[in-house]
């Protein structure tokens, strides 16, 4: 999978502070926006974050392009609701065999006989996917037999609260292994270009500082809570 971060609001970090700063200040959010020093801007912003007060992170975008990620994961990705997504059409782009690309999981690429299978039964799909079309089948019905698997690209813009949510919830070590490739790419794309938004960016436990697993925790809330604040 590819992941770009193809556009952002610019000065993610100190539109968000100067947002915040309006609702205590004299001064109009655009004076505030050109005068702050840096420290007044980002401590502001780091304090109001750390009150969960976050509606002023949804002032920064950010559109993110994915390349080649399954099916299976873009299903669990449009669950987000906050969002705008353009995914590429199975009923308008025809696909020649060698353009139909599957993702394949780590645990199916590292054990033979289910890699064998696997592939066996992707080109099988592929094979009668371009035969539906030959037989004057369009498109749309076609992709009826294409797999979870089929690679799909995809944009994504995401404000910056609802990046902390899905964060909160797909960079977590019990999401699924594909969507929380995704999020830590995305993740590590986003604070490099805005550090003080996403300082403490990262599943629940970095964000609240516990798990909210419960029994299902990983148990491993040191070594992720050190692993973030590392990215
Ligand atoms: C580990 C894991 C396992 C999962 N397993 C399943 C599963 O087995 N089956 C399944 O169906 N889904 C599953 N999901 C998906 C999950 O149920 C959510 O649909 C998905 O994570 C989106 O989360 P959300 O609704 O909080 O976020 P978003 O849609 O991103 O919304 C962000 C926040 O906005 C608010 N919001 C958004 N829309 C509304 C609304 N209509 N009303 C009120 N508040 C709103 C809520 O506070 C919400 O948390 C799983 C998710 C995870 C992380």
């Amino acid at each position: 999978m590819e992941v770009e971060l193809l556009a952002f609001t610019p000065n993610p970090d100190r539109i968000c502070a100067a947002a915040a700063f309006t609702s205590w200040k004299k001064h109009s959010t655009k004076e505030l926006f050109e005068e702050l020093s840096d420290k007044e801007a980002f401590d502001f912003l780091k304090m109001v974050i750390g009150f969960g007060h976050l509606s002023v992170t949804e002032h920064a975008n950010f559109t993110f392009a994915v390349k080649g990620m399954s099916r299976a994961c873009s299903h669990q990705v449009v669950r987000h609701r906050i969002a705008a997504y353009t995914q590429q059409s199975q009923r308008y782009v025809e696909f020649d065999k060698q353009d139909l690309e599957v993702v394949t999981p780590h645990t199916i690429r590292k054990n033979e006989e289910a890699s064998r299978k696997f592939a066996e039964l992707n080109e099988k799909i592929k094979d009668v996917y371009v035969e539906l079309v030959k037989l004057g089948i369009p498109p749309e019905d076609a992709r009826y037999v294409l797999p979870n698997a089929a690679a799909t690209n995809m944009a994504i813009t995401m404000n910056g609260r609802e990046l902390l949510h899905f964060f909160k919830l797909r960079c977590c070590l019990r999401a699924q292994w594909e969507i929380k490739e995704l999020a830590d790419e995305m993740l590590k794309k986003a604070k490099k270009v805005s550090p003080v938004l996403f300082a403490k960016a990262g599943p629940s436990c970095v964000q609240l500082g516990y798990c909210t697993e419960g029994e299902l925790t990983c148990g491993k809330i040191v070594e992720v809570k050190k692993q973030y604040a590392e990215l």
